[in-house]
């Protein structure tokens, strides 16, 4: 009941959401769907060209003010995150959620045989870069009524499988990032704090993973939107330190 209310098209009125990953696969549904629930969103992506045509559409459809910031987040700092905080404190005075959803897939090959540098970007993209964010963000969601931190997750981070190397290793730490924090948090900040697992969906990602897949028959991004939607709204202030499979909500 609670999911169901959340989905008006005023669920996120004048909140500020930054969204990593926006320009293609789920972190654009999120994107999107955000700002139709009247979020100002902080897209962020590699490619810029990915990022223009989804701020077109939000311009397009919406009253929304979003803004683009094109961010190799291969290439992160903590003096990056941080500056980043001031801009979205400079721009909008406020921030109420964040979705960490931009990943690299890396490669699939043993451990035995898992190439180093490949090991180091998919850890610096998936899991440093969020801790970045995470500790530079978190004082202006401590600020924000119903500050949200929505990780992204997967299966191979809950139980190991064979040839996931450094993805499935990072969605492990992303786990243990998301748990930590909701620890920390729980007696002494409104900010709820979550992680998200997509389950197969239909994205470049997914197929890159399963090059001989159907992409049919995996569901679209915006069939989880209400979930994502619900978790970043006041409605769901109740939950927190939470793993959610996105499937179960279909
Ligand atoms: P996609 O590959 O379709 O999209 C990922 C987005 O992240 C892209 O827009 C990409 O930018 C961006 N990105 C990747 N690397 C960087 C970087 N270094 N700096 C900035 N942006 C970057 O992936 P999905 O939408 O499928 O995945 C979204 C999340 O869901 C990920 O965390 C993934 O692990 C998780 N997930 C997905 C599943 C699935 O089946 N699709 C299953 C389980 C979990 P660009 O487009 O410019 O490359």
């Amino acid at each position: 009941a609670d999911l169901d209310r959340s989905q008006t098209t005023d669920a996120l009125k004048d909140q500020v959401i930054l969204v990593t990953g926006a320009g293609d696969g789920i972190g654009q549904a999120a994107a999107l769907d955000f700002a139709r629930a009247g979020a100002h969103v902080v897209l962020i992506g590699r490619t810029q060209s990915k990022l223009e045509a989804v701020y077109d559409r939000i311009e397009e459809e919406t009253d929304t003010q979003p803004i683009i910031l094109p961010i190799d987040l291969a290439e992160l700092t903590i003096e990056n995150a941080r500056e980043l905080a001031y801009g979205i404190e400079q721009n909008y005075g406020r921030l109420d959620g964040v979705l960490l959803n931009a990943s690299l897939l890396g490669t699939k090959m043993s451990i035995a045989q898992y190439p180093a540098d490949i090991w180091d970007k998919v850890m610096q993209v998936n899991v440093n870069s969020c801790f970045y964010l995470t500790q530079a963000l978190l004082p202006m969601l401590e600020a924000a009524e119903h500050g949200r931190l929505i990780f992204t997750t997967s299966s191979v981070g809950r139980q190991g499988r064979a040839y996931w190397g450094a993805y499935a290793v990072s969605k492990f730490a992303t786990e243990g990032l998301m748990q930590i924090l909701a620890d920390e948090l729980k007696n002494i900040s409104k900010v709820r704090t979550h992680c998200i697992n997509p389950g197969g969906t239909r994205t470049a990602m997914r197929a890159q993973a399963y090059p001989g897949e159907d992409p049919a028959s995996v569901p679209a991004p915006e069939e989880h939107m209400p979930l994502y939607r619900y978790l970043m709204s006041p409605e769901s202030q109740g939950l927190h330190g939470l793993s959610v499979d996105a499937r179960d909500f279909l």
